[in-house]
């Protein structure tokens, strides 16, 4: 079954429409990358899909349910944003606790009169401590748990914000563009950490950039976008060697 479907997604904004009839799917334990310059549309796709904006026309589809209306939290999509968006005065590892706790607050908001049957508080603090240092060992976070955001480096804060991301086990984890605020050197073993990552959780992975680099190194499939378009579909290595028109070719010529 696929992971994640999308099915002829439109969207304009006012006169301007920046998502032309646009098909993609992505398979559980598979790494797509949307690949395309800057203002191609790549991060309101994003946004369709984590369910923080609303398409004008085409379907949504994750685990073979269509989710096109469904609340962002009914979804299981984990989204790893560019600027991290850390709550700064919590630390790290309340950070990466917070969809947990969101998810226990609803359990309980939904049962009040079982409320006094649930584990204790002492019970639920132990289980959450233990999802947080499952993500957070692998990610080489473990003795920087107590640390602000403030604290940290910004390898440090992508790492953080990476661990809240798939705490929940996500069907669907979408990234964009999250190394473009690292320096170079950085970038590339965050680079193997994603991929890592991705493996790890099994998830439908859709990561976007306008790095050719990456998406050529990391994914198993690349998706090209332009203004709107996805113009081609395929491995790294037909994408490169066999440009499907002048476009593609044209981009990945010359990236800037
Ligand atoms: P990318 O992520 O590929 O850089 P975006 O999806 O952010 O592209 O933006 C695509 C186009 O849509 C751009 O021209 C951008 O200015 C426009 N756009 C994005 N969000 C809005 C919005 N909320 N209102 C109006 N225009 C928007
Ligand atoms: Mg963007």
């Amino acid at each position: 079954m696929t992971g994640l479907e999308l099915r002829g997604i439109g969207k304009a904004f006012g006169q301007t429409t920046v998502l032309h009839k646009v098909d993609l799917a992505v398979r559980p334990g598979e790494f797509l990358a949307l690949l395309g310059p800057s203002g191609c549309g790549k991060s309101t796709l994003m946004r369709i899909v984590a369910g923080i904006e609303a398409p004008d026309h085409g379907q949504v589809l994750i685990g073979g349910s269509e989710l096109t209306q469904a609340h962002p939290a009914a979804r299981n999509v984990a989204m790893v944003f560019q600027n991290y968006a850390l709550y700064p005065h919590l630390t790290a590892a309340q950070n990466i606790a917070v969809p947990l706790a969101m998810r226990r607050l609803s359990a309980w908001q939904r049962m009040p009169l079982l409320g006094g049957l649930l584990p204790g508080a002492r019970a639920i603090r132990r289980a959450i401590a233990q999802d947080v240092a499952r993500v957070a060992e692998p990610l080489g976070l473990a003795h920087l748990l107590a640390r602000k955001p403030a604290q940290l480096s910004g390898g440090q804060r992508q790492r953080v914000a990476l661990a809240r991301a798939v705490v929940r086990d996500p069907s669907v984890f979408l990234l964009d563009e999250p190394l473009s605020n690292l320096d170079a050197a950085l970038r590339s073993s965050t680079r193997r950490e994603i991929v890592e990552i991705h493996r790890r959780t099994g998830a439908a992975t859709l990561y976007v950039t306008h790095d050719q680099a990456e998406a050529l190194t990391m994914a198993d499939r690349v998706a090209v976008m332009l203004a709107g378009r996805i113009l081609q579909c395929g491995t790294p290595r037909e994408v490169y060697e066999q440009p499907a028109d002048i476009r593609v070719a044209r981009f990945l010529g010359d990236p800037a």
